[in-house]
């Protein structure tokens, strides 16, 4: 079967769902969004469905900025169809020295709003949490006060000297937010295809048909413009297309069971453990753990950045645990395998920031959602979002971590380059001819060396 449409988008996940309203909003054309699987089945139905302006480079905190702005007025005009809620970010840690030295001199300049420290002698203008995504603080409280930390967080372990709270952040739900979306952009015209993007037709002026296969027949989609928001599977439409960009595939996993002891609070916000650890197993483990070779990699070091989350609202009785501390690349999979260990060792890591949690060493109570999904992340961790150098074809891919908090902004910049309209300052940094410039690809390599990706 032969058709034509304005655009093709490869992917309805919530970066190519978001990229199909914003270019229905602004009037792109005729839209054919593509999937091979049901809309947000894949890495989407993934997502720990958190959101921040907290980042460490500008851009970052210009994109989300602009998500969250677009995510707040979505929120008004649905009524909150997909529960925003804004409790921040919290970052814990026992070391109060890197806070005062690295973090806050590295985010003071940036437009992340007013950072306020309290101090044992300021505590009085820290604002008390609340889910409502309306009328809270912008910017950031550092917590200093011991008094003030045990008061605020009583289930954190004594050592913690130091508390980052980003105030503008929170969760959603990124189902919800995506079907809504979805909705929205079919009204407008919006067509869904279930099949796989298999290849392109092209000539001297670029793209002219995207080759689709359905369950049944391949149909060729004449088209000028195509967009790769394939996820995981973005590089491998890279390369039908003949392009080369470095996206790395990296499976990342949580695990959610319930907390009948109540160890984390229900209000308690999103929070990341910041310090490296060992993991506190008990004396008989670790010799069992020393004497098999497969499993001493349990005894080294693990990297900070664990999370904590009371899941399910303030009602629910489930709580759930990440950590990304795998760094292995690998070629993406549509069914990968989980780490069949990964509950103990993100439990034994979770209770040094929380001991109430060792209570369920051996003793999780069933069932335990395990799941699993890549972070399609650059060597900056930067997204990729605009023109792939070959006329007619664009990408918006590669959001690690963040692809939730970022697909409406996102989806939004896209639509600015299919659409031809003026690009916001920090929509170079996103480019992917940013990896044409040879200083910025030396800069990289320095990254890398510094250990700093
Ligand atoms: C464990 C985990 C926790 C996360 N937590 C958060 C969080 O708290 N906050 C946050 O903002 N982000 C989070 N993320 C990141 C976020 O989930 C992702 O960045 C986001 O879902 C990526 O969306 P996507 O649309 O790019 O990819 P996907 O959801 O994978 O969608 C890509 C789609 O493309 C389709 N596709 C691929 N190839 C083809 C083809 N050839 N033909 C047709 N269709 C094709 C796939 O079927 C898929 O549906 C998390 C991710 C993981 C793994």
């Amino acid at each position: 079967m032969t058709q034509t449409a304005d655009i093709v988008i490869c992917g309805a996940g919530s970066i190519g769902i978001a990229v199909a309203y914003y270019l229905a909003q602004w009037g792109g054309g005729d839209v054919v969004l593509v999937d091979k699987h049901p809309p947000l089945s894949q890495t989407s139905a993934k997502s720990g469905e958190n959101y921040r302006n907290w980042w460490p480079q500008p851009e970052m905190c210009h994109l989300m900025n602009r998500s969250i702005d677009l995510l707040e007025g979505l929120a008004r005009e649905s009524d909150n169809v997909f529960s925003l809620t804004r409790r921040g970010y919290v970052y814990a840690t026992m070391d109060k020295t890197a806070v005062l030295s690295q973090t806050l001199p590295l985010y003071q300049p940036l437009p992340v709003g007013e950072i306020r420290l309290h101090t044992s002698s300021n505590t009085a203008n820290y604002a008390p949490i609340s889910p409502n995504w309306k009328g809270q603080p912008n910017g950031a409280d550092i917590l200093l006060d011991r008094d003030l930390i045990r008061r605020t967080f009583p289930h954190f372990a004594d050592g913690v000297t130091a508390v980052i709270h980003a105030r503008r952040g929170g969760d959603l739900s990124a189902q919800q937010l995506g079907m809504y979306l979805l909705k929205q952009a079919k009204r407008r015209g919006v067509v869904e295809l279930r099949g796989e993007v298999v290849g392109f037709e092209r000539d001297a002026g670029g793209i002219t048909a995207v080759c689709v296969q359905t369950a049944t027949e391949r149909q060729t989609i004449h088209t000028r413009t195509f967009v790769n928001a394939a996820g995981p599977f973005a590089p491998h439409i890279n390369t039908l297309l003949g392009v080369d960009l470095p996206i790395a595939n990296v499976f990342q996993q949580k695990v959610a069971f319930d907390d009948p002891l109540r160890v984390i609070p229900r209000t308690a916000p999103f929070t990341i453990f910041e310090d490296s650890q060992t993991l506190p197993w008990h004396d008989d483990e670790r010799e069992l753990l020393q004497a098999e070779p497969d499993y001493q990699w349990l005894l080294g070091n693990f990297p900070g950045g664990l999370h904590i989350k009371a899941d399910g609202g303030e009602n629910g009785s489930w709580i759930k645990l990440g950590w990304a501390f795998n760094q292995t690349a690998e070629e993406a999979v549509w069914k990968r395998q989980r780490l069949s260990e990964f509950l103990d060792i993100v439990l034994h890591g979770a209770s040094r920031l929380v001991p109430g949690l060792a209570a369920y060493f051996d003793n999780v109570s069933k069932p335990v959602a395990h799941y699993g999904g890549y972070y399609s992340k650059t060597p900056e961790n930067l997204p990729l979002i605009g023109s792939l150098g070959v006329a007619g074809a664009y990408i918006c891919s590669a959001f690690a971590g963040f692809g939730t908090m970022a697909s409406c902004a996102a989806g939004d910049l896209l639509a600015d380059w299919v659409c031809g309209t003026a690009l916001p300052a920090y929509a170079a940094a996103f480019a992917p001819a940013r990896y044409q410039d040879p200083a910025y690809v030396a800069g990289l390599a320095g990254l890398e060396k510094a250990g700093e990706l």
